[in-house]
């Protein structure tokens, strides 16, 4: 008795040895499983021969095509011959160079067959030197193929996988139909429960695989991959969900929203009305603290939409319940600006305990890595008596040395900067086994299938409408290049705006010419990475030309077009009193007072810097940098009540992708419409970025954009197998799924219970 075949299986057992032993150092594929979801790149038909012209120099291509001419003639140099095929696509030629004559292949004129190998030039012409071959002579060596007449011959659907050198695609062919030969699909469990397939009409697996990889028609495939997709859906679904029952099932300290207290007063102080959108979404939250489990909250909106007030009046509630509250921010700048903003905003009430103070107010700590010691343990000191009710800071809040009197809320400022680890580590912090509140802001407009996906295990709400009073920005393309001039009225429009008692921001990829490096907060590269800029190879003749930098740059303004002007510059590797000092001087109220004009920086200013004396953005090689990434640069200006102007300078060829990008950017300001042109320029993988959810090799299939009604419904049927199933227990093989989805999640902060 043999042990039947499953998707466990290794391939050695089922293909042999040699074939195996290639499979796994070709593409690391080890079992039946790995195989089955090698899936084919693309399909063709015996009759379809491959257009030469989508032949590009340097690639490893398999083509269908004819034979048209078969010469040998003998070697100049050397002894041997060369043996010249001509095929033919139909329109134009391709030669074929073999300096054996190939062994058992029949290079007949006429007939048809598949030849792999790379692409090179010579004379002028593309050619495949010892291409491997598999010529259709009618007797088709495969017996498995059945073939009645020449017609369903020509029509068969021929799978093409991505090939390498050593393994030609109809090679992994034939492994792959050994194996379905030879599957028990009896003793194969499926995944996906019998309801969840019934209901969405999802092929079984074997006939998902078989439709993968030997269709008899096109609706086979389709089938085939919706099926595949709809498992990779479902169970990364069900990890979340499992996940966010763990988070119900936590505890934490209630936190009642009282009639009077700080909130109040604030509430009536306040020189503006909330939103109908903050209203909401602050009741919401209020609801969510008065409950005995942790709340995570994600809250979106735009740059200038008022989350701050949000999360500030969050605070408020969970300390006139008795807590602390902390404010993480990713840079320093950013946690220095948001205690003075929320200083300010608080005004007396954030003097507690002192003579101008209000009888009731508390206090507010900020606590960076960068304040000397002697400070550090002073604002430390307090956070763990409890006298201090908001702490704001950087990660170093995180330290294991800082410790809370009874820490009640946690709010995040944008995620995407922020690791799972310090997450953990923030969670550490709670008393006798109850989690702080978690509220997580970020104001980079995220797609829908990414926030239940990436941010599954969060609610989400949304601020969607912009609080009164802010004006429009217009954007412009400034194509340094092919319009000189143009860059040129760009630095008039600078001095302008400056004349007027504005002030100006000029963005640069880089610190210093030379450098690799950026900033150790953003890095050039990085940024390219995170938001979908085109890979190094593919950002065209432009990218041999050193970026902007803001050394650069500044020296140039400063001596030429903007000579006169104030002009400072800031980056990160300055340190953190000197930034903060620039960030200050640049944010008092008006420039007369505040001595700088014009910001020469990187992206350290990009997220939520608040001067709405600010005016003019101009980005230098603004291809450089993703679409949300700008979006974001520019909601820094047009926060005053005055019109913004973003000018984005750019060396980018009309047409080139980096250009397009820059079309993009300017002609919406409807953030989530770029997010969602952002995530259509990535690859699926770096949407799910491995700091962000260590999840980067799980999405295969799958996509984000494509699959939005299957990610939708797949989290439908997640939460009710897992409400009615907790521990999976009756669904053991969609566990398994699951599993090996959350394997590389081990790490996970919400894991760690
Ligand atoms: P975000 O954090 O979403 O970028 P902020 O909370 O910093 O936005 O708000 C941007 C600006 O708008 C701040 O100056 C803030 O005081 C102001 N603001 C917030 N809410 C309102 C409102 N309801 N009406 C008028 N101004 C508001
Ligand atoms: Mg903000």
């Amino acid at each position: 008795m043999t042990t039947p075949v499953v998707l466990s299986t290794k391939l050695r057992d089922v293909v042999g040895g040699r074939t195996a032993t290639a499979l796994q150092k070709a593409f690391d594929l080890v079992t039946v499983h790995d195989l089955l979801m090698y899936l084919p790149r693309r399909y063709t038909r015996r009759g379809e021969l491959t257009d030469f012209a989508s032949l590009r120099e340097g690639e490893l291509v398999t083509v269908m095509a004819r034979i048209k001419r078969v010469t040998t003639r003998p070697m100049r140099q050397r002894r041997g011959s060369i043996t010249e095929v001509i095929v033919t696509d139909g329109q134009s030629d391709l030669s074929l160079t073999f300096f054996r004559k190939p062994w058992g292949t029949k290079l007949t004129p006429g007939l048809v067959g598949l030849f792999a190998g790379k692409t090179s030039r010579y004379n002028q012409k593309l050619q495949l030197t010892h291409p491997e071959c598999n010529i259709f002579d009618g007797a088709d060596t495969d017996a498995s193929l059945d073939v009645d007449t020449v017609t369903a011959f020509a029509d068969e659907i021929l799978p093409v996988y991505p090939a390498s050198a050593s393994m030609a695609s109809w090679k992994i062919s034939q492994a792959v139909r050994m194996v379905l030969e030879q599957v028990d699909w009896a003793s194969e469990p499926d995944p996906l429960p019998p309801q969840t397939a019934q209901r969405h009409h999802l092929v079984g697996l074997e006939q998902a695989y078989e439709g993968i990889h030997r269709p008899a028609t096109d609706a086979q495939v389709v089938e085939g991959q919706r099926r595949i997709r709809w498992d990779e859906a479902l169970a990364l679904q069900t990890v979340l969900a499992v996940r966010r029952q763990r988070l119900t099932s936590q505890s934490a300290q209630a936190r009642m929203k009282q009639n009077s207290g700080l909130l109040a007063d604030f509430d009536e102080k306040l020189p503006f009305v909330l939103t109908a959108g903050q209203r909401e979404i602050g009741d919401q939250i209020f609801e969510d603290l008065a409950q005995e489990h942790p709340m995570h909250r994600l809250l979106q909106g735009e740059v200038g939409s008022g989350k701050t007030l949000v999360a500030l009046r969050a605070m408020l509630a969970v300390v006139d319940a008795g807590g602390q509250a902390a404010l993480l921010a990713p840079t320093e700048v950013l946690a220095a600006q948001h205690a003075r903003s929320i200083r300010t905003l608080l005004g007396a009430l954030a003097r507690g305990g002192q003579l101008d103070g209000a009888a009731n107010g508390t206090q507010v700590a900020l606590i960076t890595g960068s304040m000397s010691a002697a400070t550090k343990r002073k604002e430390m000191l307090a956070a763990a008596s409890g006298e201090v009710g908001i702490v704001i800071g950087t990660h170093a809040i995180l330290e294991d040395k800082v410790t809370f009197a009874d820490l009640g809320l946690v709010v995040v400022d944008e995620q995407h900067r922020f690791g799972v680890e310090q997450r953990a580590a923030l969670a550490q912090k709670s008393l006798d086994g109850k989690r702080p509140h978690v509220l997580v802001m970020t104001a980079t407009p995220i797609p829908r299938t990414v926030a239940i996906t990436v941010f599954g295990d969060l609610d989400v709400s949304v601020l969607r409408e912009l609080p009164g009073g802010r004006a429009a920005i217009t954007t412009h393309v400034v194509p340094a290049r092919e319009k000189p001039g143009f860059l040129e009225r760009t630095w008039e429009r600078v001095r302008e705006e400056v004349s007027q008692g504005h002030q100006a921001y000029v963005v640069c990829p880089r610190i210093v010419a030379t450098d690799v490096e950026d900033d150790g907060l953003v890095v050039a590269d990085d940024v390219l990475d995170e938001f979908g800029a085109e890979e190094a190879g593919d950002r065209g003749p432009e990218a041999a030309l050193p970026m902007a930098s803001v050394e650069d740059v500044a020296a140039e303004l400063a001596a030429g077009p903007l000579r006169g002007v104030r002009l400072e510059v800031l980056h990160g590797r300055m340190p953190g009193d000197e930034k903060d000092a620039i960030m200050r001087r640049f944010s008092s109220e008006t420039a007369v007072a505040s001595g700088i004009d014009v910001l020469v920086s990187t992206t350290v200013i990009e997220v939520g810097v608040d001067v709405p004396n600010a005016t003019v953005m101009v980005v230098m090689d603004a291809d450089r940098f993703g679409v949300s990434q700008l979006h974001q640069l520019r909601g820094r200006i047009g926060r005053g009540g005055h019109p913004g102007l973003c000018l984005l300078v750019t060396s980018a060829e009309p047409g080139s992708p980096g250009r397009e990008r820059l079309e993009v950017v300017s002609g919406t300001v409807d953030g989530f419409e770029l997010a969602r042109v952002d995530l259509s320029t990535r690859r699926e993988g770096d949407v799910l970025g491995a700091d962000q959810s260590g999840r980067k090799s799980s999405l295969r299939n799958l996509s984000l954009l494509r699959d939005e009604d299957i990610i939708v419904a797949a989290r439908s049927e997640a939460e009710a197998i897992v409400e009615s199933d907790p521990t999976l227990a009756s669904h053991p093989a969609l566990a398994a799924l699951a599993s090996t989805l959350a394997g590389d999640e081990a790490a996970d902060w919400l894991d760690r219970s």
